[in-house]
């Protein structure tokens, strides 16, 4: 029989054989009492995630509503993202390419927008192996204020180029909720950087835009502030979010960042948002970024993003870990072996 505690946020499991008017039934009276309802159509049940107000819901007789089989309270502090509220994986799409269950994504390009033809070399080797889509930061968060600070608002144009040539997605780095809008309006997905993971204006400001958003773990962040970094965004009604894995700061420094694997494991436990992982920025040089993108493959991850350069020697940011663009094509096959053995197909 159902149970009702009292939660503002449930889950409300629909019977096998309710019909969409019964479900659909449900959805208006808990919108009636100011609610948000969430549908996820699983390949089992439908079930409904509802957030609201302890009183108002409380008052409401869900229990007894035709179709409803079972209401249950979501115990974990986050609940859009949780894999409770939707039990299959969520694949997101992103200008026609697929991340997520059967589609490995592999995200490549360079750390920094640096000039057109090196953004463009490095377009038209990552197309032609394959890659699901394109990265390249306009807006970098450097260490240091000295440091390139990337071309700003003229590297879209020259990602849009690139999108134009080569038919792959851009996601590049918002910093600044300033500019929202020209990023938003140039890119298939919008990253959200380590540093700004808790940022949490700019999480709801991405939330209310209508692109995917890239979520990358926090260098010093808990799995479980990873996914309430996604549920903020998830709350303003954007649910087509990629978490990343990236490294995190642990005592060992034969590595840049400590690359978390168990999180991934862990993280496709908790939640159906696709989980990927950047072996990059975790290695800090390409020697150790094949070996751990194959590891990412392995545990399970949704896909990986790598850094690539046409003259990695030349690079303005990042230069030892990016992967020369002459190299990328025979990562990616040894990337898709994988991806393969896993039972996935590159999106
Ligand atoms: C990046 O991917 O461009 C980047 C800066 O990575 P992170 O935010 O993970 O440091
Ligand atoms: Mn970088």
């Amino acid at each position: 029989m159902a149970i009702y505690n009292g939660s503002p946020e449930l889950l409300i499991v629909m019977g096998s054989g309710a019909t969409l008017e019964q479900t659909e039934h449900v959805v208006a009276r808990l919108e009636e009492a100011g609610a948000q309802a969430r549908v996820s159509e699983g390949r089992e049940a439908t079930v409904i995630g509802a957030i609201g107000e302890r009183e108002r819901l409380a008052a409401l007789p869900i229990e007894g509503y035709p179709g409803v089989e079972q209401v249950l309270p979501i115990l974990k502090p986050y609940k859009l993202v949780a894999r409770e509220l939707n039990p299959d994986p969520t694949v997101i799409t992103i200008s026609g390419r697929r991340i997520g269950d059967a589609y490995f994504g592999l995200v490549a390009g360079p750390c920094t927008v640096e000039y057109r033809e090196q953004t463009l070399e490095t377009a038209r080797a990552v197309a032609a192996a394959g890659a699901t889509m394109l990265r390249g930061g306009a807006f970098k968060p450097r260490t240091s204020p000295y440091t390139f600070q990337g071309l700003g608002l003229e590297a879209l144009d020259i990602l849009r180029e690139a999108r134009e040539e080569t038919g792959l997605p851009i996601v590049t780095e918002l910093m600044d909720p300033r500019h929202v809008e020209e990023v938003v309006e140039a890119a298939d997905a919008i990253q959200i950087g380590a540093r700004n993971m808790q940022n949490f204006l700019l999480l709801a400001e991405v939330g209310r835009a209508d692109k995917p958003v890239l979520l990358k773990r926090g260098p010093s962040a808990s799995v479980e502030e990873l996914l309430m970094a996604a549920e903020y965004v998830a709350k303003e009604g954007n649910d087509r979010i990629i978490l990343c894995e990236r490294g995190i700061k642990t005592f060992e420094t034969s590595t840049r960042y400590t690359l978390d694997l168990g999180s991934v494991a862990v993280l496709k436990e908790e939640t159906h948002l696709p989980v990927i992982v950047d072996p990059s920025h975790a290695a800090g040089r390409r020697q150790l970024v094949l070996p751990l993108a194959r590891a990412a493959a392995a545990v399970g991850a949704d896909g990986i993003i790598v850094e690539v350069h046409p003259r990695p020697e030349e690079a303005l940011c990042d230069g030892p870990q990016q992967l020369p663009a002459a190299e990328f094509m025979a990562f990616a096959d040894e990337i898709r072996s994988v991806a393969t053995l896993m039972g996935r197909q590159i999106g």
